[in-house]
């Protein structure tokens, strides 16, 4: 299809923003009020209406940089997938969720349907066939996540957006891990994407925020609920977001760049058992991901060898810190078992695949030499310890 869409880091320096007509003022300037006069009966500026000049702004850059046509902004990005679910479901609805999901929204998931009459099914793996096998008369939506969260395994983004249009659904992507930058679902027929803007969005690990990004039409179904809900984004953050958002291009694909050499070491390295990331040949879907990534992203997960601590072993890091979060600027690694997947049960672990000592890794923007030289000081540390107890 032709189009006249701007390179990616055009978009994010130049669309969406305030245009300061009073001083001519280089950035957008924030509109921090709460109240405006009636311009007519229709239009109503409101921080919750999700209208005001930053948050439309915002919203049009977040937009084309997801090749859609519209977009919100949220809160959180939690508020954003709770209020994107909640628009499109009702009591007697059924949802079809992938089964290797970010925490919080499985949490989500088991916590919340049930108390409004919604049900759900998880797959048993993340073929667009073990999607089809779940769906039900009263299916409605179908949601997935790739590269998902901590294994970086990858979903078929187009035979799934195929099977959703086939049988009417909508379909859902959360597509924080792999940013706009490096994966643009609508392009393959997905009807809504999500995204913590708290990660590669926002990237310096000061903004909580959420975004959906779809067509009008959908996006106004959301709005309709999400006015009720009330998850906004305030303007000084939105303003925030909005200027962090120009470097995301140059700040991911550092940070691609950085995570591919990582892996390449680690599984080069014969302290590490296994590494997961979707640039390696080694990754069963490394094909895949070629096909529907623009880059492969700066999140991998690795195993050490069996015997070595990996709580110790993070311990004895110097520059890579320990982090709940992910995506910023810095590099931060954590053990989803004991953080972002530690509300699962054991069983529920197992069948995902992820061990007790997997370690997940948000490759920063550092020197990759610098963080190479952490990574190795920590295991000859480790090392030189256990000798000598
Ligand atoms: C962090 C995260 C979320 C939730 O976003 P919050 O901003 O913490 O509410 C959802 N999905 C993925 C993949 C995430 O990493």
């Amino acid at each position: 299809m032709k189009h006249n869409r701007k390179g990616i880091n055009t978009i994010c320096t130049h669309v969406g923003e305030v245009k300061d007509e009073q001083f001519k003022g280089a950035v957008s300037p924030i509109y921090m009020a709460s109240s405006y006069a009636f311009e007519d009966v229709a239009v109503k500026r409101y921080p919750r209406y999700f209208n005001t000049p930053n948050q439309e702004a915002l919203c049009k850059k977040i937009a084309t940089l997801e090749h859609a046509e519209s977009a919100l902004i949220f809160g959180s990005g939690m508020a954003a997938i709770s209020h994107a679910l909640m628009a499109f479901l009702k009591a007697g609805d059924h949802i079809i969720l992938q089964q290797t999901l970010y925490g919080g929204t499985y949490n989500f998931a088991v916590t919340q349907f049930e108390k409004y009459g919604i049900s759900y099914s998880f797959t048993e793996g993340w073929t667009a066939e073990d999607f089809e096998k779940e769906i039900q008369p009263t299916t409605k939506v179908i949601y997935i996540e790739t590269p998902s969260n901590p294994l970086l395994t990858i979903t078929d983004v187009e035979a799934i957006a195929q099977v959703s249009k086939k049988y009417g659904f909508i379909s859902m992507i959360d597509n924080t891990f792999a940013s706009p930058v490096n994966q643009n679902p609508i392009d393959f027929g997905i009807d809504i994407i999500l995204h913590s803007a708290t990660k590669y969005m926002g990237g310096h690990s000061d903004i909580c925020a959420g975004a959906v990004a779809a067509s009008q039409e959908h996006i106004h179904t959301i709005w309709e609920s999400s006015i009720c809900f009330g998850g906004s984004l305030s303007d000084q953050t939105v303003w925030l977001l909005e200027r962090s958002l120009k470097t995301m291009g140059l700040r991911v694909r550092a940070q691609n760049e950085n995570a591919q050499k990582m892996a390449e070491f680690l599984l080069s390295h014969n302290e590490i058992d296994a590494v997961y990331y979707p640039g390696l040949e080694s990754h069963p879907d490394h094909e895949l991901a070629k096909r529907q990534m623009n880059g492969f992203g700066g999140m991998l997960s690795f195993e050490l060898r069996e015997g070595i601590n990996p709580s110790e072993f993070m311990k004895n890091l110097q520059l890579i810190k320990p982090s709940m979060s992910l995506a910023g600027v810095e590099s931060t690694m954590l053990l989803p078992v004991l953080t972002s997947h530690a509300l699962m049960s054991p069983e529920d672990r197992f069948k995902q695949g992820i061990k007790d000592g997997l370690i997940r890794f948000s490759i920063g923007i550092e020197e990759i030499e610098d963080l190479i030289a952490d990574i190795e000081q920590a295991l000859a540390r480790i090392k030189s310890k256990s000798v000598l107890a």
